[in-house]
Parts: structure tokens; C-alpha cells; sequence
């Protein structure tokens, strides 16, 4: 706490790893020597740079950038890039040192990072955007290569962005890889990659399901947030059979008890992918009931997908859900659960996932898209969803091989924690103190 005072999200990830670990450590103590923990928790690198641009009124603008190289014990630094006013030290880190755990378990060789900037997309232009962009890695390239550090995209980030800084690096650095993920599908970029983070979301909750019996098909469903992950979490839970009640964003959730269709679901992307527009504006074109400043965390359902930021469940929200008979939780976001939200998940017996587990589809779909890359080779959208299943599959079964309590249940919490642990741990112990 005093290494790392007002990084209250930081200190959040790191507890709660460090409350599934520490019993595993104390079994294996070879874990706690070498200054492995304190090397664990310091990230191998912090960036932090100015990003001057002009905006469409001639006038000079000022933000902050970041890039978080967290971890390179099992492969080139990897995790999405963030434009939200909200950006900071903490979040980037407690999301950095997340993706490293989360990355372990897609069983691909890929380290953690995360990067991006206070700069608020909402409102702009799409030239400022690109201009934004420009500035933005015109610093970030020198840090970045295909064999280094490879981001991706996340919240306010998507394939049009994407694209801008991908062009900008490209030309500062006069190499043709890009080195992003989510790239374009003419450059690139991989099938399945933006539908992959809801997909695999879905994926890992219908396994939850599986294992103890029971499927998503017929359930009732609430998905928070409308961006990337919530829109194909929506698209992947309604091809399953479920019926999907909620939308939201920061401005508040709509409510449709006849459930999303593939119909009203095309409305959502249009609004949202192309007019840049609110929830609002979607319920209103689809006669949807909107209720403003609520989370759809009181709508009675079986199923919650949280898929849009961090903290946006609390203790009092997972209280409701359980009341209302939740049976299975799986996070799309990172992190949108706080700590005592997830301790009344676990200990109604709610199967509940981590983000770090069920929302791992996306970066794993990314190192697929880096694999094709370094091969000149694209698979057909069969075989990525193919493999981005058996990664799902996998994730769930390091859960359930390191998360089984005493007595039989299993703690995905402790389970994903560990498992991602171990794989980053022997890594780093085999490479001696670096
Ligand atoms: P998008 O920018 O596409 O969508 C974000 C959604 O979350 C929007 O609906 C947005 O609403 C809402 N949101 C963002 N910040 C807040 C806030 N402070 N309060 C309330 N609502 C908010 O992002 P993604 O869908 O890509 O990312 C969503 C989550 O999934 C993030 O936690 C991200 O880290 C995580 N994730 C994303 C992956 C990916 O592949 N994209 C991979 C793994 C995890 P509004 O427009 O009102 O801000």
C-alpha cells in the first residue's frame, strides 16, 4: 500500500490474487522465494507521455499516455489499449498486472500489458480521432514491436482506432506487421477477433453451466454495457437460446422483456458502431423501456454478463441478483464485480466467473491473429471459433483442476488465480531473478 498510494484498483487486483494464492503458496513454498511476489507486483515497466494534438478549432490539446509493460516472463507483453477520461496509473496497472494472469491461462505465450490515455472519444470528430491516434503512438511505436509489446484495443478503442494507430506505426517504423491486434480483416486481422471476447464470455458460462448439469438455453439473461464485448456476449447468449433483457450504458439500461432478436440487435450496432450513440437512442427505435443512471443488476434473471467497466456491481447489486434466484455470473469486463460483490456470489454458491477467466477469449483470439500473422496465413472463421472453444474449454478446466474446494464446489476465483500463477511463476523462477 505505501509503494503504490491512490491506486485503489490496483491494490483491489492484487488482493484479490493474492487471497487465492496465498494458501497455494504456503502448500508450495518454493513460491515465495527468490523475491518472486515483489518482482510479481512491480511492473518490469512503466511509460508515461504527453500526447499533444489539435483539435477541429486549430486549438492544441494536451493528454496523458500510458503503456503498463507488466510481464514478459512468458512472451511479448500484450493487452488492449484504453481511451476514457477515467484513465489513470491505477486502472492501467490493475488491468496490466490482470492480463498477465489472464493470458497464462489462454496456454498461448504472451506476457501482460495494458496501456492508453485520459482522452474522451465521445463528441469528437473522426478527424480528431485520427489525429488522436497519430499523436498518441507517434510516442507509444518505440515501445512496441511484434516481438516486444503488442496491444490491442478496449474500452473506446475499436477497429476504426485500431486502424489509425496500426497505419501511424506502420509508417514511423517503415515495417508492414502493424503490430496490433484487431486489426482490419484487409491487413491483417484475424476472423472471429472482434466477436471473440462475448463470444468467449458465453462460451465459458455455458461450460459453468455444463459442468454442473444445466445450460443457458431458455434462461433469462442480463448484459451490461453495449460496446464491443456486450453486443457479441448478446449475439452469442441469444444464438444459444437464451433470452437477453438488458443493455446499458453510462447513462443508464434498457429494459426489453421480449428479449433481443438478431433484428434489434443489428439497431444496437448501428447506433452504437457507426452513429456513435446512446442507449437511449436504441430503445427508443426499438420500443425498448429505458430507465436512466440505473445498472440492470435489479432485473430479474438466471444469467449476468457484466461486460461493460470495472466496479460496476457492488455488494448490495449481487445481493439483489442472488435474491432474484442468479444462478451463474460470467464477466465480460474486467473486474466489474468489487470484492464484496464477489464474496456474495461465492458464498450463495452462484457460479461465479472472473474476468480474467471468462473474458480471456478476446486476447486468445489475439494471439491466434498474431500466429496467422507470423505465418502469412488467414484460418476461416470455423477454425478460429473452433480454437478460440477449446481455449474456453481449457481455461474452464485449469479452473476446476486448481479451484476445487474440500468440499467439491469449485472456486473459479481461486482456480483462474492460481492456475495463471503457476504458469507465470515457474517462468519466472526458470529465468532466475531479472
Ligand atoms: P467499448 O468501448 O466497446 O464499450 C464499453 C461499454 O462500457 C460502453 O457501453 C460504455 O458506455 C460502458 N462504460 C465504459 N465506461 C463506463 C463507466 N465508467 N461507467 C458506465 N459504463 C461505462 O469497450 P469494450 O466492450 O471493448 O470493453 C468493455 C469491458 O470489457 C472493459 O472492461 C474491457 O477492459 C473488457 N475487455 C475487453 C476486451 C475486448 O476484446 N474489447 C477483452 C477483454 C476485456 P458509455 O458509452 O456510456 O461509456
Amino acid at each position: 500500500q505505501e509503494r503504490n498510494p491512490g491506486q485503489p484498483e490496483f491494490l483491489q487486483a492484487v488482493a484479490e490474487v493474492m487471497e487465492s494464492i496465498w494458501p497455494y503458496i504456503a502448500e508450495h513454498p518454493r513460491y515465495a522465494e527468490h523475491g518472486l511476489l515483489d518482482r510479481l507486483l512491480e511492473p518490469e515497466r512503466a511509460i508515461l507521455f504527453r500526447v499533444s494534438w489539435v483539435d477541429d478549432k486549430g486549438e492544441v490539446r494536451v493528454n496523458r499516455g500510458y503503456r503498463i509493460q507488466h510481464s514478459s516472463a512468458i512472451g511479448p507483453y500484450k493487452g488492449g489499449i484504453r481511451f476514457h477520461p477515467s484513465v489513470n496509473l491505477s486502472i492501467l496497472k490493475f488491468l496490466a498486472f490482470e492480463q498477465t494472469f489472464k493470458n497464462a491461462l489462454t496456454t498461448l505465450p504472451m506476457g501482460g500489458g495494458k496501456g492508453g490515455s485520459d482522452f474522451d472519444p465521445k463528441g469528437r470528430s473522426p478527424g480528431e480521432v485520427m489525429r488522436f491516434c497519430q499523436a498518441f503512438v507517434s510516442e507509444l511505436y518505440r515501445h512496441i514491436g511484434s516481438d516486444t509489446d503488442v496491444p490491442a484495443g478496449d474500452i473506446g478503442v475499436g477497429g476504426r482506432e485500431v486502424g489509425f494507430m496500426a497505419g501511424m506505426v506502420k509508417k514511423l517504423s517503415n515495417r508492414a506487421d502493424c503490430v496490433f491486434t484487431g486489426k482490419g480483416l484487409p491487413f491483417g486481422g484475424s476472423l472471429i477477433r472482434p466477436e471473440a471476447t462475448g463470444y468467449g464470455t458465453v462460451y465459458f458460462a455455458e461450460e459453468m453451466l455444463r459442468h454442473t448439469g444445466r445450460s443457458i438455453e431458455g434462461l433469462r439473461v442480463a448484459v451490461s454495457g453495449s460496446g464491443n464485448v456486450a453486443q457479441y456476449a448478446v449475439e452469442k447468449a441469444m444464438a444459444c437460446g437464451a433470452r437477453v433483457v438488458t443493455v446499458s450504458d453510462s447513462g443508464g439500461t434498457a429494459i426489453d422483456e421480449d428479449g433481443f432478436t438478431p433484428e434489434k440487435l443489428a439497431v444496437l450496432m448501428e447506433v452504437k458502431n457507426h452513429l456513435y450513440g446512446r442507449v437511449r437512442d436504441y430503445a427508443e427505435r426499438v420500443g425498448a423501456r429505458f430507465v436512466a443512471g440505473v445498472r440492470p443488476w435489479r432485473v430479474p434473471v438466471d444469467v449476468a454478463l457484466p461486460c461493460a467497466t470495472q466496479n460496476e456491481l457492488d455488494a448490495d447489486d449481487a445481493a439483489a441478483l442472488v435474491k432474484q434466484g442468479v444462478v451463474c455470473v460470467a464477466e465480460g469486463a474486467n473486474m466489474p464485480s468489487t470484492a464484496e460483490a464477489v464474496k456474495v456470489f461465492e458464498s450463495a454458491g452462484v457460479l461465479y466467473a472472473p474476468g480474467k477467466a471468462s473474458n480471456a477469449g478476446g486476447v486468445a483470439t489475439s494471439g491466434l491473429e498474431m500466429s496467422q500473422n507470423a505465418m502469412r496465413l488467414s484460418w476461416t472463421r470455423e477454425e478460429v471459433d473452433a480454437r478460440l472453444q477449446e481455449i474456453m474449454r481449457g481455461i474452464h478446466h485449469a479452473c476446476l483442476q486448481y479451484g476445487r474446494r474440500a468440499d467439491g464446489s469449485v472456486s473459479y476465483v481461486d482456480g483462474a488465480n492460481v492456475a495463471g500463477f503457476v504458469k507465470v511463476a515457474d517462468a519466472m523462477l526458470a529465468q532466475g531473478v531479472v
